[in-house]
């Protein structure tokens, strides 16, 4: 009964990690080269980032080509955290989030915002970190499970049109039963 229950627990959040890694796949794949390049950062170009950063200015660029190292150093500065050199965003002056770090950061943000929704959660993670996609945070959302239990059904009222075909083809009557407040004219003259 306890192994059952600890395979159980292991198991779920690596199959939440898998399948959230492998939507936001398709979403990065779904986008056009250009934004597709530079739509995360994984911890690869992270680390390329850094060391383009290093460079000495005027200096050979390395292995880097001249295009990488203008956009890191236009897009990224360098915050000496315990020792070692982080890329941090140049706009928004937070540490940059790595691809592969995303279901971990995202998860724990969302669970600090009790569940927040999306805003609430791309806020909260934002104002830790910088590069983490909007979609990353919706698909997210999307399997989380806490929220997609507590998430009402929504049961849409379907409305049919009323569609006249000409002048008193509908009408509408209010039936209304006064029997039992006759309406008294004369002594003899009674309206039920
Ligand atoms: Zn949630």
């Amino acid at each position: 009964m306890t192994a059952c229950n600890t395979t159980t627990t292991t198991i779920q959040p690596n199959d939440s990690e898998k399948l959230f890694y492998s939507e936001l796949d398709k979403y990065i794949d779904s986008l056009s080269v250009k934004f597709r390049e530079i739509s995360v950062i994984k911890m690869k170009v992270c680390e390329d980032i850094v060391q383009a950063l290093l460079l000495q200015k005027g200096k050979t660029f390395g292995s880097f080509s001249p295009k990488f190292v203008f956009w890191a150093k236009q897009t990224f500065l360098l915050l000496k955290i315990v020792g070692i050199d982080i890329a941090c965003c140049v706009k928004t002056k937070k540490i940059v989030c790595i691809y592969e770090s995303f279901f971990n950061v995202i998860s724990e943000r969302h669970v600090s915002v009790s569940h927040g929704g999306r805003d609430k959660t791309l806020c909260e993670v934002n104002s830790h970190s910088s590069w983490v996609p909007r979609p990353a945070i919706e698909i997210f959302l999307k399997h989380c499970t806490p929220c997609q239990v507590r998430k009402p059904i929504k049961q849409h009222v379907v409305s049919k049109p009323i569609i006249s075909l000409g002048v008193i083809t509908r009408l509408q009557i209010d039936l209304v039963d006064m029997h039992t407040r006759p309406d008294k004219i004369e002594q003899d003259v009674v309206f039920n």
